[in-house]
């Protein structure tokens, strides 16, 4: 068996990826070999390619990227128990240390130590990828591919959508990017009273319209107040997802809660952002960090969500092959898309 493969690699401290050769990697006695089937591009590959700030101070080239995928899996570890070749699979992308104290009290999401695959060790956009064993997550073969390909990203979204109750109750969530899209889909799946989406982009906020959003508002032409009326809010919305990372979208996210609403923050925000603290404290909110999503429960949540008639194709708007990546990637920084798929398999 040829022990190469291509990969798309982060080569040189630049703009850029390159399509290339690399060693494909063997499994060590707890790990699994993947062949991948499908990836999606994240934000953060689109840092990476575009070499950011944020990519200049984390990412040691070279570097296979990539986090996003479904496949299936080629080869087992001898010590591998319980996984089996040719399952369908994907898998969460942080690696953890299994002995700090949030890894043993089951908040393995806050590990101290933890390792991202495709950021700090090499990652899915490639024809084989390399995890332990324990990061596996069998997927429900009747469950479309394509959506499959993008369930890392869907558990950030399900664990904020998730982290405070919305059944009957007014959600905003500032940012129709993926991750607010899905979040959307969620919120309404899961009985919230109405479900607000805030964005500056008409061709993201049309797909949250596609997927039930309440009411979708361009905060560039209109404002968030203008809606109170029509769906009834009248002290402001119970619950906040922040997925835009802008300052301003959170400040008006804490401006239109209700007195005791509930905030969880998943956008990354720059690392001074401002905010009325006496907002937060004589309204009472709850502010809630959100970082990965759960290992494992937000998994289990994902598929039985799916499998419970959970629709996120609207979200998906283009698919390339692996080799078309420069196209992919463009119409990820164009902003005018939701899911970049590349296909691996042919
Ligand atoms: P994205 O950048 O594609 O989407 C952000 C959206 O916010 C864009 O559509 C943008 O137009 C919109 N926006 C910008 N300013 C706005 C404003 N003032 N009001 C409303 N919307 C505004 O990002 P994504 O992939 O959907 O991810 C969402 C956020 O979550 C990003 O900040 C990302 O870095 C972050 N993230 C965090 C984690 C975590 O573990 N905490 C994981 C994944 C992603
Ligand atoms: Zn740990």
């Amino acid at each position: 068996m040829s022990r190469k493969m291509n990969a798309l690699v982060k080569d040189k401290a630049q703009e850029g990826l390159i399509l290339t050769q690399v060693n494909k990697p063997k499994p060590k006695h707890d790990e699994v070999l993947i062949k991948i089937h499908k990836t999606a591009i994240c934000g953060t590959d689109v840092h990476i390619y575009n070499w950011n700030q944020w990519a200049q101070a984390n990412i040691k080239p070279p570097l296979t990227i990539g986090h996003e995928y479904v496949g299936e899996i080629a080869e087992l570890g001898e010590n591998v128990k319980n996984l089996t070749i040719g399952q369908l699979v994907s898998g969460e992308g942080h690696i953890v240390c299994g002995h700090c104290r949030n890894c043993r009290s089951g908040n393995a999401q806050w590990c101290k130590d933890t390792k991202s695959v495709g950021v700090n060790r090499d990652g899915a956009f490639a024809e084989y990828l390399c995890i332990p064993a324990t990061n596996v997550v069998p997927i429900n073969p009747d469950i479309d591919e394509d959506v499959v390909s993008f369930f890392d990203a869907f558990g950030n979204a399900t664990h904020t959508a998730l982290m405070f109750d919305v059944v009957g109750e007014d959600v905003l969530i500032t940012g129709a990017g993926p991750i607010g899209m899905m979040a959307c889909a969620i919120c309404v799946k899961n009985g919230a009273r109405s479900v607000v989406v805030t964005d500056v982009n008409d061709y993201r906020l049309d797909i949250c319209k596609k997927l039930k959003a309440t009411a979708t508002i361009n905060i560039t032409k209109e404002k968030i107040e203008d809606i109170y009326q029509d769906r009834h809010i009248v002290e402001g919305f119970d619950v906040g997802l922040e997925m835009s990372g802008s300052a301003s979208a959170l400040n008006s996210m804490i401006s239109h809660m209700r007195n005791g609403g509930k905030i969880a923050l998943l956008g990354i925000q720059d690392a001074k952002t401002p905010i009325d603290l006496n907002e937060v404290i004589f309204k009472g909110l709850t502010i809630q960090g959100i970082y990965g999503r759960k290992m494992y429960e937000t998994w289990y949540k994902m598929s039985a969500m799916i499998e419970g008639g959970l629709d996120l194709s609207p979200i998906i708007t283009h698919r390339f092959n692996y080799r078309e990546y420069e196209k992919g990637f463009a119409a990820m920084n164009s902003k005018n898309s939701g899911k970049v798929i590349l296909d691996w398999s042919k």
